[in-house]
C-alpha cells in the first residue's frame, strides 16, 4: 500500500527520470512532455548546469530568512530579471508558487491603497474565466466555477467583480472598454485592482485578445486610480514569444506582474512578483514595509536556480524559438483540425496553445464535458502528455487541451508530438 496523498484515485506512473522533452516512468515508458508539467518546464528536463548552480548554492548558503537577510543570489537576480523583461526599477518579490505570488499581488494592491489613504480600495476585479491560484484568496479571485464551487464560501464574494472573458470579433479598444462598465458598477472608490492573464491558461485554451487591449486597459486602470496587474504566471519568462506576453500587442506596463511556472523551470519552486517603483515607494515611503511573507520567500537555492534557468533562456535564444517552434505547432494543429472535426479551435501565442474540442454537429461545447479527458488518455498512450481541461472553456463547460513543451524542442520534436497527436484522436474514431 501507498502511503501518498493522491490528486485522484485515478493509478500514477512512477516517474523516474527526465531528459530534454521526455519523461520515463519506472515500467519503461517514455512520454513527449507536450505541456511541459503544466506549462513549467520552459528548458526542457535533465539540465545539469541548473542542478549543479543549486547544489553550489546549497553547499554555501542554503537558507536565510527573508525578514532579516536578502542575499547575493537574490539581489544579482532581481536585477538579471527586471532587465529580461524590461522593467527598469521594478522590485522583484519572491515566493514559491504562482498562488502565494497572486495572494501577494493582491494583498500588495490593497496595502497600496492603504498607504494612500484609501482604505475602501478592496476589491479586484478579475475575468470569467480565470484561474489565478489554489490558495482561498487566490482562487476566490479566479473566475473557474468548477473549482470554486467545492469550497464556498469564499472570500467575501462582493471583492470580485468579474469581467467577461476577451471577445475576439470585438477591437482590442472595444473590448477592453467594458473594463469601464464593470468599473463604475462596482464603485471605482471601492477597486484596488483588476487583474489578467494575458493570454489565459488553463481556464479558456489558450485565449488572447485583439491587439490594443492590453495597452486600453492599462490606460483605462490609470485613469480610475486602479492598478493593473498582469498574472503572467503561465504566459510570461518567453512561453509566448516574447519575455512579457502582455507586450505581444505593444508597448504596456503594468504596475505589478506575477510570475511563476518557467521561472525556474521546474527545477526549484519559485514565483514571485515585479512592483513598479510607485507601488513599491508607495509602501516603503509609507509605513515602511509589506505586511505579508512567507518562510521561503526568496529561498537561495530556488533563486540560484531561476538564475540558471535564465542563463539557458538567453544564451539558447528560447524567447525566439518560442516563436517560432510555435508558428510550427499552430500550423500542424491547423492540419490536425481539417482531418479532425471534433477540433473546433486551435489558438495561442508562441508555445502556449489551446485546441478547443466539442461537437462537430453544432460547433459547440458538448453538454457533457469529458472529450478532452478522453483525447488526453488516447495521447498519453501514444507517448505524448497534454494538459486537458474538461469542464474548463468560459469556467462552466466544455473541452480544450493546453500544449506547451518546453521551448527548446527541436522541429522533429515537434512533429513526433503532432504525429502522436494525431494517432490519438485517430484511436478515438474520430472521422479523419
Ligand atoms: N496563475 C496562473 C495564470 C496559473 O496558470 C497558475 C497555475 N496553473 C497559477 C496562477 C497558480 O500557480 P501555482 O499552481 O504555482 O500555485
Amino acid at each position: 500500500m501507498s502511503n501518498v496523498f493522491y490528486r485522484s484515485s485515478k493509478s500514477y506512473p512512477v516517474a523516474v527520470r527526465a531528459g530534454g522533452v521526455f519523461i520515463e516512468t519506472q515500467d519503461g515508458r517514455s512520454f513527449l512532455d507536450g505541456s511541459s508539467g503544466a506549462l513549467v518546464a520552459n528548458i526542457g528536463h535533465g539540465r545539469v548546469s541548473v542542478a549543479q548552480a543549486m547544489a553550489e548554492q546549497a553547499s554555501r548558503l542554503a537558507f536565510v530568512h527573508g525578514s532579516q537577510f536578502t542575499s547575493d543570489v537574490l539581489e544579482e537576480y532581481a536585477s538579471r530579471l527586471a532587465t529580461f523583461l524590461d522593467l527598469p526599477g521594478y522590485r522583484f518579490w519572491a515566493v514559491s508558487g504562482g498562488s502565494e505570488a497572486n495572494e501577494s499581488a493582491i494583498k500588495l494592491a490593497r496595502q497600496y491603497h492603504v498607504e494612500r489613504g484609501e482604505p475602501g480600495r478592496f476589491k479586484v476585479i478579475t475575468r470569467v474565466p480565470s484561474y489565478h491560484g489554489a490558495s482561498l484568496g487566490a482562487l476566490a479571485a479566479s473566475g473557474m466555477g468548477a473549482r470554486r464551487e467545492v469550497y464556498a464560501p469564499l472570500i467575501r464574494e462582493d471583492a470580485w467583480p468579474k469581467m467577461p472573458k476577451p471577445d475576439p470579433t470585438l477591437s482590442g479598444e472595444e473590448d477592453a472598454e467594458r473594463l469601464r462598465a464593470v468599473l463604475e458598477a462596482a464603485g471605482p472608490e471601492s477597486v484596488a485592482a483588476f487583474i489578467c492573464e494575458p493570454v489565459v491558461g488553463a481556464s479558456d485554451a489558450a485565449l488572447a485578445p485583439n491587439t490594443g487591449y492590453h495597452a486600453r486597459v492599462a490606460a483605462i486602470c490609470r485613469e480610475y486610480g486602479v492598478l493593473f496587474v498582469a498574472d503572467e504566471v503561465m504566459s510570461g519568462m518567453g512561453r509566448c514569444g516574447a519575455p512579457l506576453a502582455v507586450r505581444l500587442g505593444g508597448e504596456v506596463t503594468p504596475d505589478i506582474v506575477v510570475l511563476g511556472k518557467g521561472l525556474a523551470a521546474g527545477y526549484a519552486p519559485l514565483a514571485g512578483l515585479m512592483a513598479s517603483p510607485e507601488v513599491y515607494g508607495t509602501v516603503m515611503d509609507g509605513s515602511g514595509a509589506f505586511k505579508h511573507g512567507f518562510t521561503y520567500a526568496g529561498h537561495p537555492v530556488s533563486v540560484a536556480a531561476g538564475l540558471s534557468v535564465l542563463d539557458i533562456v538567453e544564451q539558447e535564444g528560447l524567447v525566439q524559438a518560442a516563436r517560432e517552434r510555435g508558428a510550427q505547432l499552430l500550423a500542424g494543429l491547423e492540419v490536425l483540425k481539417a482531418r479532425h472535426p471534433h477540433i473546433l479551435a486551435v489558438r495561442g501565442q508562441g508555445l502556449l496553445l489551446g485546441v478547443v474540442l466539442g461537437d462537430p454537429a453544432t460547433g459547440q461545447a458538448f453538454e457533457r464535458p469529458g472529450l478532452a479527458d478522453r483525447v488526453a488518455a488516447a495521447a498519453r498512450e501514444e507517448g505524448l502528455l497534454t494538459y486537458p481541461g474538461s469542464g474548463a472553456v468560459d469556467g462552466v463547460r466544455g473541452d480544450h487541451l493546453l500544449l506547451g513543451p518546453p521551448l527548446s524542442i527541436t522541429p522533429a520534436e515537434v512533429d513526433v508530438l503532432l504525429e502522436r497527436l494525431d494517432r490519438a484522436l485517430a484511436s478515438l474514431g474520430v472521422p479523419s
